[in-house]
């Protein structure tokens, strides 16, 4: 990158804060955020470096500069049928969640600066925050493995043939964790070449060596089968920092172990193990950050509404 390259982001947020001021002012100086507002009629999880609610919603022009510049194309706009705050971007984490993406595009896109932009690092994003919803699914309470427990689901589905994009993601994943005795059966069973993972995946191409019920059985009894699920740290974007942190506990009913998922102060509530979540209905769901809303609501602040 050359040195006129790397400048210009900063020479922008630079400009972008000067503008955000501003417009903040000119809001204040008219009065803007303190009128009502029109906003959204349920919670909102926002993209990322979103100001308080009430802040937001009179900031944002709903010019929709976020959505064009989001790479994964994860914000939506509010419209009519969905109550107030129309034209407001905001995140359906389960079906497409925000991926804290290398410069965060849409704050730099956001004219107003309404997406803040002293912002500049996802791992301070503070969208929400992830809470374990549904304990009663979370395959990691339960002790079951995610890949096996997707494998065998595919079993179930009444198709003619599995879904072979699904099949292949989690055959791809499955592959990567076996042991070299594990994918040395692996290359027995299919007559294959080698044990190399590409060459495992070759099943794939073969269909009538494509086995699931075998896969099934295998992938049960494999060394894999003993890990339960930790979807929700293994796809989460923030690396370094541990959002999430398995916590063996003890049912004090039952006496039987589990592991919970337990969720740190460093989640910025992107929402990725959201739409992760192998399970149905997510077992983790993210609540989206809204100071203003903590009285209405219940809702507490991040910092205390720790799982
Ligand atoms: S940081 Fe998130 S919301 Fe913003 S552009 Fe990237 S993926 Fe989209
Ligand atoms: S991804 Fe996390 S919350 Fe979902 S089932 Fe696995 S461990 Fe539980
Ligand atoms: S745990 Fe990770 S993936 Fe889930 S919302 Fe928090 S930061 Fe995002």
């Amino acid at each position: 990158m050359t040195e006129k390259q790397s400048k210009t982001p900063i020479s922008r947020r630079k400009f972008l804060k000067t503008s955000t001021l501003v417009v903040t002012g000119a809001a204040i100086a008219y009065g803007a955020v303190s009128v009502p507002l029109l906003r959204s009629d349920r919670l909102r999880l926002r993209p990322p470096g979103a100001l308080d609610e009430n802040l937001f919603l009179a900031s944002c022009i709903k010019c929709g500069q976020c959505l064009q510049v989001c790479p994964p194309q994860v914000i939506e706009l509010d419209d009519i049928s969905q109550g107030f705050g129309i034209g407001s971007p905001y995140i359906i984490p389960r079906e497409g969640a925000c991926i804290l993406c290398n410069g965060l595009p849409c704050v730099l896109a956001c004219p107003t600066g309404a997406l803040n932009h002293d912002l500049s690092l996802g791992k301070d994003a503070e969208m929400g925050l992830a809470v374990i919803t549904n304990p009663d699914t979370c395959l990691s309470v339960l002790g079951v493995n995610d890949l096996v427990y997707r494998l065998e689901n595919l079993g179930k589905k009444k198709t003619s043939s599995p879904d072979q994009t699904e099949l292949k993601e989690i055959l791809t994943s499955l592959i990567k964790k076996l042991t070299q005795d594990e994918k040395k059966a692996w290359q027995t069973k299919f007559a294959l070449a080698d044990i190399s993972d590409n060459t495992l995946l070759s099943i794939l191409k073969q269909s009538e060596h494509a086995d699931l019920k075998w896969i099934i059985n295998f992938a049960g009894s494999s060394g894999q089968a003993q890990k339960a699920c930790q979807v929700c740290l293994e796809e989460c974007p923030i690396k370094d920092e541990k959002p999430i942190v398995f916590v063996s506990k003890t049912n004090p009913d039952t006496g039987k172990k589990y592991v919970w998922p337990s969720v740190m102060k460093t989640c910025v509530g992107c929402g990725v193990c959201e739409e992760k979540c192998p399970t149905p209905a997510a077992s983790v769901k993210i609540t989206p950050r809204l100071e203003w809303s903590e009285k209405q609501t219940g809702i507490q602040t991040r910092k205390e509404n720790l799982t």
